[in-house]
């Protein structure tokens, strides 16, 4: 799966995403990461990317001619009838969640769009995003966080990514549930045991001891997320 992320700060992307699980999944060309810098594309000879805002308001805008330019440079380098999705992070999307991970993890190709300042020209949003997502009811400075976001939980749902292929289907938001408690070595810690089921080698009971808890901190935890559950659950 490629990802194609036009913004201001590529570098803060490339360092972000270039360790630990999505490090290798780039290296392993599970997944490849390409960045584009709005910045190279703009015709300004001061190389300004922004201006003010038309009918006033505080700070300044992203232009659209070179969001619109860095666009097509990486529309130009896919198949001509190719339309890939166009996400624009921004706080008026929709909220990201796991469903739409996973949704997303099944594209071939993604382009997301960071913006900066007061946003970017309404006019080139209109003309090429397919996509609006927010990554929750809060003001970010840029769009790179939220990108980064996006990235690294559509990779893990892409084949290959991870190495147990399980740990996707079994955390949490699958099935509108949390996790259930997990625990490693020592047998106890601070006088805290793990709990017996779980060393029965009984797998029937472990798996209905998992589901229970997953049902009680869902409950405790995220009640909007258990009424979905009993809501899908009852039909
Ligand atoms: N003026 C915009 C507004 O009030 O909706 C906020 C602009 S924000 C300071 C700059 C950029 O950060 C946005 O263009 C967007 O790309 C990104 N951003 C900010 N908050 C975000 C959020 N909650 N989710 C995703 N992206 C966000």
């Amino acid at each position: 799966m490629e990802f194609h992320i036009l913004t201001l700060f590529p570098e803060m992307i490339e360092q972000g995403l270039n360790t630990s699980i999505i490090g290798k999944a780039i290296e392993k060309e599970c997944i490849s990461l390409n960045t584009y810098n709005i910045r190279d594309y703009t015709t300004n000879k001061h190389k300004k990317v922004d201006d003010y805002t038309y009918g006033g308001g505080a700070g300044m805008l992203m232009q659209a001619q070179p969001v619109y330019d860095a666009y097509l440079a990486v529309k130009n380098s896919m198949p001509e009838t190719f339309k890939p999705r166009v996400i624009y992070l921004c706080p008026q999307g929709v909220p990201f969640c796991q469903n739409l991970a996973r949704e997303l993890s099944k594209e071939e190709s993604l382009v997301l769009i960071c913006g900066h300042y007061e946003g970017i020209d309404e006019r080139v949003l209109e003309e090429i995003v397919t996509d609006y997502v927010s990554l929750g009811d809060y003001v970010l400075t840029g769009g790179e966080l939220a990108a980064m976001v996006v990235v690294d939980a559509v990779s893990r749902l892409v084949p290959g990514v991870l190495n147990n292929e399980d740990s996707a289907v079994t955390e949490s938001f699958h099935n509108h549930l949390l996790e259930y408690p997990q625990y490693s070595r020592p047998e106890e810690w601070r006088g805290k045991k793990v709990p017996e089921v779980l060393m029965s080698g009984n797998h029937k009971k472990i798996e209905e001891w998992r589901f229970h808890q997953s049902l009680e901190r869902t409950k405790h935890f995220r009640p909007d997320l258990y009424e979905k559950y009993l809501k899908e659950h009852k039909k």
